[in-house]
């Protein structure tokens, strides 16, 4: 691209904390340059036939940023703030987690301004087929294979699946991560990014020498993320003693009642109404005393403006970029112990991962083993972040830039892929 229409807010965060990164590793000039960019940036329209008739053009994106180390990787997001900014920020920090988790895989990531709670379902659908049919010719297994995020799910990655099978003549599973298990999918992989954020939690808190089952926390969005790190954490014996989602925070300090949470959530598509536990901003909620905060919502949660007020001892980064970097910086002051996003939320990617190897072999695992590989990859990581950390007297967030990015770099200088 000749311009800048892909910087936004959300993309200069992205590129100022790969900045911070490439100054402390000291990366080739020429391939900085190329990385602080992403590779290809499409945007399309997506004309859907509304219930009522009408024909509705949505706006549709999907950034590849980079793929040095395999096909480019990365969700879907349906939410009314979807732009170029944010999905190319949501693409860089894709390649950075795929290199840190040490996958053969690359970053994009992809999206629709909508709002889907407004949509029909029949809406959802012919919005997602006719975006899949505009993008169809730039993914593929071997290319680009998007997967869910926020507000996308198993359901459209079906439908993505199938209208990309239609068009190659033959059923596709390959093409796309985070299907039901009917159709390729893997076991597990609903699950993973909320079971990864809690086994970084258990490392974390081992670190630490904190006891968990004497620990409270607090997690804002109650999504495939937030819901299942909620319902992790009460598994491990942590008293969860408050939850939020798009219509505001629940809180009781006793601990709320973490079954009757996700029943509410499973029969409602959130928690209005839920009648347990006192209501609460979003703001107030992220302030409560806990020892652990997982933010599981949107980017840029945390800010200079109310970081010095948290209160928690572990911050675990469910959602991509929910703190700023001037936030970095006074939660670091603050001694807060913070499991950066990508390697916090890894667990999806890398299940993803799982799926799309499963899927080209035609041979599938079990859940257990699914799990234990997972927890296996994602420990190994936390401990070579952590060490990364200790050894250059550095953050963890920068620790796991630093890894992700040196290892993308050193690949294209290999490549020469940089010229
Ligand atoms: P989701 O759509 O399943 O859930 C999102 C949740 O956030 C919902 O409960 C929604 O009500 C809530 N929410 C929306 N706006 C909010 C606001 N302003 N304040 C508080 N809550 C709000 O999405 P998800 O898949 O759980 O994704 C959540 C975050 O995790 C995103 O940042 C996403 O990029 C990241 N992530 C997701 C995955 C995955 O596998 N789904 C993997 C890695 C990272």
């Amino acid at each position: 691209m000749s311009t800048d229409e892909w910087r936004s807010a959300t993309s200069e965060m992205a590129v100022q904390q790969f900045d911070i990164a490439a100054d402390r590793l000291v990366i080739d000039p020429n391939v900085a340059g190329r990385l602080r960019r992403p590779e290809r940036a499409m945007i399309v329209s997506v004309p859907t036939r509304m219930d009522d008739g009408h024909v509705h053009v949505f706006t549709g994106y999907r950034v590849q940023h980079n793929d040095v180390l395999g096909p480019f990787k990365g969700g879907i997001r349906y939410h009314p703030a979807v732009n170029l900014g944010e999905v190319s920020a949501l693409a860089m920090w894709m390649t950075w987690k795929c290199s840190l988790v040490g996958l053969p895989l690359g970053g994009a990531k992809g999206g629709i301004a909508c709002d889907p709670a407004k949509l029909s379902r029949n809406e959802v659908q012919s919005m997602t087929r006719r975006f899949t049919a505009e993008i169809l010719n730039f993914i593929g297994p071997d290319v680009d294979v998007p997967a869910p995020d926020m507000g996308t799910n198993e359901q459209v990655m079906a439908w993505i699946m199938d209208t990309y099978s239609q068009h190659k003549g033959h059923a596709v599973p390959e093409v796309v991560t985070g299907k039901p298990v009917a159709i390729g999918g893997t076991l597990g992989r609903r699950e993973a990014t909320g079971h990864g954020v809690v086994y970084m939690v258990i490392e974390a808190a081992k670190h630490l020498g904190i006891d968990l089952t004497k620990c409270t926390a607090v997690v804002q969005g109650f999504g495939n993320v937030g819901s299942i790190a909620v319902k992790e954490l009460a598994n491990i014996g942590v008293r969860v003693i408050g939850v939020s989602d798009r219509t505001g925070g629940f809180v009781d300090t006793k601990g709320l009642p973490v079954g009757k949470l996700l029943e509410v959530a499973d029969k409602n598509h959130s928690l209005e109404g839920c009648p347990y536990g006192g209501r609460i901003s979003n703001e107030e909620l992220l302030e409560l005393k806990c020892d652990v905060l997982v933010p599981a919502a949107l980017e840029m949660q945390i800010t200079k403006a109310n970081a010095a007020r948290l209160q928690c001892r572990i911050l675990a980064e469910g959602a991509n970029g929910p703190t700023t970097p001037e936030a970095d910086a006074i939660l670091r002051d603050k001694g807060v112990f913070v499991i950066p996003d990508i390697l916090a939320n890894a667990g999806g990617v890398v299940v993803s991962y799982f799926e799309w190897v499963q899927d080209l072999q035609n041979f599938f695992w079990t859940e257990e083993e699914v799990n234990k590989k997972l927890r296996d990859i994602l420990t190994k990581a936390f401990h070579e972040v952590l060490n990364m950390s200790q050894k250059h007297s550095v953050d963890m967030r920068l620790a796991a830039l630093m890894i992700g990015i040196d290892r993308v770099a050193r690949a294209m200088l290999w490549r020469g892929f940089y010229a």
